[in-house]
């Protein structure tokens, strides 16, 4: 797992990015430093119908 961003060495947070329109959901890889993103999935997963 990554802990640093590639581009500023600032720290790496996972967020979940959700994709209303399409109803899907992918935890991504997200610098709070420089606001680099990355896939941390290999694809968008489905969202449940589960609420939290
Ligand atoms: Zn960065």
């Amino acid at each position: 797992m990554m802990t640093v961003c590639d581009k500023c060495r600032g720290t790496i947070r996972l967020e979940r990015a959700v994709d209303m329109d399409a109803g899907l959901v992918i935890t991504v890889y997200a610098c709070v430093n420089c606001g680099w993103r990355k896939a941390a999935e290999p694809e968008p997963k489905p969202m449940t119908a589960r609420r939290w």
